[in-house]
């Protein structure tokens, strides 16, 4: 297996301003597949060196503006200024809330008429939850986010998961495998749809705990630090990556 790379363009909540949105980028050797796509993706990108015309695929979790918003950008950008339509893998059961309730007022009409979603990106749904990226196997799983708002993890090769926006997971406090974890972690007191730091201590033994790092965190995570690397495995910094293959 060829080596490939889960870098992390952004690690913030939705309210952040010291953090960009949690957007992952896997590299195979040739190729960048962008998980999620929220408003701050062009700065993410820039601060590693890339551009929009950097990235050959994107991948969406779910709905919410940190994941899409960058999107409106993309699509037009791709479609006007590079002239590509590249790949959108998403879960069929989230395609109609992307375009229908939240693109669509932005993207639905330009200079050239009325616009699909498929005139900006060439849309792949996934089928049984898996699809590959250059020799990659990816597998989607639904978590537990916003009540109604259908929301995906990912795991990567079987060697990385990534909880997207969830509270905790039944069958990952379970999880006997040596898998590296990325999960949601609220620094807020509670919170209704994602996983507060108090709750993953509580809810996953340590064998889940000591092979998972925080993510999806907000600007007070310094308060937080030195009871995030006693009790989890630690912090996913802005900019660290993750390799294997
Ligand atoms: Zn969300
Ligand atoms: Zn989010």
């Amino acid at each position: 297996m060829s080596r490939r790379r889960l870098r992390f363009l952004g690690v913030g909540d939705s309210e952040s301003i010291n953090f960009w949105n949690t957007n992952l980028l896997l590299e195979t050797e040739s190729r960048r597949l962008l998980i999620d796509c929220g408003y701050t993706i062009k700065y993410a990108l820039r601060d590693v060196g890339l551009t929009l015309g950097d990235i050959d695929a994107i991948a969406i979790t779910h709905v919410h503006a940190d994941h899409v918003f960058g999107l409106e950008r993309f699509g037009y950008e791709m479609r006007y200024s590079y002239r590509r339509r590249i790949p959108l893998m998403l879960e069929p059961n989230i395609m109609s809330a992307l375009w229908e309730q939240t693109l669509k007022g932005c993207m639905g009409r330009s200079s050239d008429g009325e616009n699909r979603l498929e005139d900006f990106f060439n849309v792949k749904p996934i089928s049984h939850h898996a699809f590959g990226f250059e020799g990659c196997q990816l597998h989607t799983f639904p978590t537990i986010h916003t009540p109604g708002m259908d929301t995906y993890g990912l795991i990567f090769d079987d060697d990385v998961i990534f909880t997207a926006d969830s509270k905790p997971l039944d069958w990952l406090a379970s999880d006997r495998s040596d898998r590296l974890i990325l999960h949601d972690c609220s620094l807020q007191a509670s919170n209704p749809v994602h996983a507060t730091l108090e709750e993953l201590i509580r809810v996953y033994p340590p064998q889940v705990r000591n092979r998972l790092l925080a993510i999806h965190y907000g600007d007070d995570l310094e308060t937080y630090r030195s009871l995030i690397e006693r009790e989890l495995g630690g912090v996913a910094e802005q900019g660290n990556e993750v390799v294997w293959g």
